[in-house]
């Protein structure tokens, strides 16, 4: 963040003004959730401001009733107080400046600047043009100043019905910038408004709303993605003939943060929802604020990727082992370690007596030493992971195998010696032989759960929602789901993890970080969501 382009533009104009304090804003529209691409525009408009003494509007831009709703306005709010911003003084609303912006509109007919074009829809499109293809007028382009005037105070009357008329700015069908082809400035629609209710049927754009807004709560730097990047020609025209000539906003662009194997547009976000692919906007799966936190990740993880990924023009899609290193690297020292055992097989330790018990006593974290240490136990049964065993020996395979010996972490080397199969040839239990000696030997450590020291839980674990590293360029992102984007296993726990607190992290060894989500009650019994596998690119179980 401290060196990318935007700071250095900046720090110039801080240079140029120095009394004048920077003020950006983040402008969501309330039709949707946020997602990490809003993160990385959250951070960059917040951190300028706390970082030059100046202030971040929160602005909603809220000029269309047809796909706003209050529960989004309160889940934006949500989630950047979540991600750690405050936002200047209340939270403002572009629909805030209705009035002004309708007199503004008037203004603009009065220059002769606007027009009310009857136009349909496909027609304003044809005459357009489009880049190799000139524009060409309206047949309603050259309608008197009077005539413009009454059309524009009927249509806000509601005399007039919805895709009949609009009002269009009056700049030039030839100009190469087609955003300056005559753009709409304002729109009918009877929709009832989330916050001016029904006193309006017609709405300004984005383009002719978002620089006024910006202009008139003193924005100086108005950062926006890089597909607005035609507009700014539209922004400077309207604030120049609205005659906002001392020191208007200037807007500058940045590319939108593309991640792998993640959909971000909220369009297709809303399509996924839909279907029922996901669960809802929250699912730990999406890459929205409140699915991430949902599955675990920290505010601190979302910064530091945000940071990470800096601010250029450049488009390019972000790995999503970057956001994984950040939110491990998060909770590697916050994380006690326990162990779990997520897809269990029962040893059964021959050589010690029935009613054997041991106490480990070991570090709950190897590093951060005050975090203390607790007492595991060593009984006669115990649990292991089913991957952790094999009937055949393979090459570089580190786990148990017939005849060979493993270490159970903080505790013994174990042989194993015989499988016990049940009548439909499924794996009973391993019989295993311990050796009482320490010794240091180089084989492979795997973890494991006395039985006596269990308790049942069920993880979820989520992985990858599209096999595409890509899905947003497919036609059919759809066709790129991964069926195994969740899949929930049963297994166990120390006992001492039942005890502590919902919302706890923890980092099972070998396995991975996860969240505890739930309590066990008559009901239910424990669960936790894997947040980050232990490694990169293994994206099993284990
Ligand atoms: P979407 O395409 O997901 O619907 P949007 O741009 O329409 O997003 P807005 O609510 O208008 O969503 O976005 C608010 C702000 O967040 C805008 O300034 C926008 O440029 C920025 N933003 C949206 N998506 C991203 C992204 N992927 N990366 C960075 N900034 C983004
Ligand atoms: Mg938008």
């Amino acid at each position: 963040m401290n060196n990318n382009f935007i700071n250095k533009i900046i720090k110039k104009s801080i240079l140029k003004n120095p009394h004048d304090k920077i003020k950006t804003r983040f402008p969501p529209e309330p039709n949707g959730y946020l997602h990490i691409g809003h993160a990385k525009s959250i951070c960059l408009n917040f951190d300028i401001a706390n970082k030059y003494n100046g202030i971040c509007n929160l602005r909603f831009d809220d000029t269309n009733p047809k796909k706003e709703k209050i529960k989004y306005i309160d889940s934006i709010k949500k989630d950047i107080q979540w991600l750690g911003f405050k936002w200047h003084k209340k939270p403002k609303y572009t629909s805030n400046y209705f009035n002004k912006l309708y007199k503004y509109a008037v203004q603009l007919i009065k220059n002769n600047l606007a027009y009310v074009e009857e136009l349909n829809k496909n027609e304003i499109k044809e005459y357009r043009g489009t880049l190799t293809k000139t524009g060409k007028d309206s047949p309603f382009r050259n309608r008197t100043i009077e005539e413009n005037l009454i059309l524009f105070k009927n249509m806000k009357l509601g005399m007039f019905p919805e895709g009949s008329m609009c009002l269009r700015a009056k700049i030039n069908m030839k100009s190469p910038y087609i955003i300056l082809r005559d753009p709409v400035l304002y729109r009918i629609i009877f929709s009832e408004h989330h916050q001016t209710k029904n006193k309006w049927c017609i709405y300004p754009m984005y383009d002719f709303a978002h620089c006024i807004a910006d202009a008139l709560e003193g924005i100086t730097h108005s950062l926006c993605t890089l597909e607005f990047q035609d507009n700014r020609q539209l922004y400077k025209w309207i604030l120049k003939k609205l005659h906002f000539i001392n020191k208007p906003p200037k807007q500058y662009e940045f590319s939108k943060l593309n991640l792998e194997h993640t959909i971000l547009s909220k369009r297709k976000l809303k399509k996924l929802i839909n279907s029922k692919l996901v669960n809802g906007w929250g699912d730990p799966r999406l890459h929205t604020i409140s699915g991430l936190r949902n599955k675990g990740y920290t505010k601190n993880s979302i910064q530091m990727f945000c940071q990470k990924i800096g601010i250029t023009k450049q488009q390019s899609i972000v790995e999503l082992s970057l956001l994984e290193a950040c939110i491990r690297k998060d909770l590697n020292m916050s994380s006690p370690r326990r162990m779990a055992v997520i897809n269990p097989i029962k040893i059964i330790i021959t050589n010690l007596p029935e009613n054997h018990i041991e106490y480990f006593n070991v570090f709950n974290h190897p590093q951060v030493k005050e975090m203390g240490t607790r007492k595991i136990l060593f009984t006669k049964e115990i649990y292991i992971e089913k991957e952790d065993f094999s009937q055949k020996d393979k090459e570089s395979y580190r786990g148990l195998v017939l005849g060979k010996k493993v270490r159970l972490k903080y505790a013994y080397i174990i042989k194993a010696k015989k499988i016990l199969k049940d009548k439909k040839n499924k794996i009973n239990c391993i019989l295993c032989k311990y050796y009482p000696k320490k010794i240091k030997k180089n084989i492979g450590i795997i973890h494991w759960i006395s039985i006596k020291n269990s308790i049942p839980a069920q993880f979820q674990l989520f992985d990858i929602l599209f096999i595409s590293k890509n899905p947003e360029k497919q036609d059919d992102f759809m066709q790129s789901y991964n069926p195994n984007s969740y899949i929930l296993k049963k297994g166990y726990i120390e006992y001492i993890v039942y005890q502590e607190k919902v919302n706890q992290t923890y980092q099972f060894e070998r396995i991975g970080y996860f969240l505890k989500k739930t309590k066990k009650n008559k009901k239910k019994i424990i669960s936790f969501n894997r947040i980050v596998s232990l490694k990169n690119k293994h994206r099993s179980f284990i």
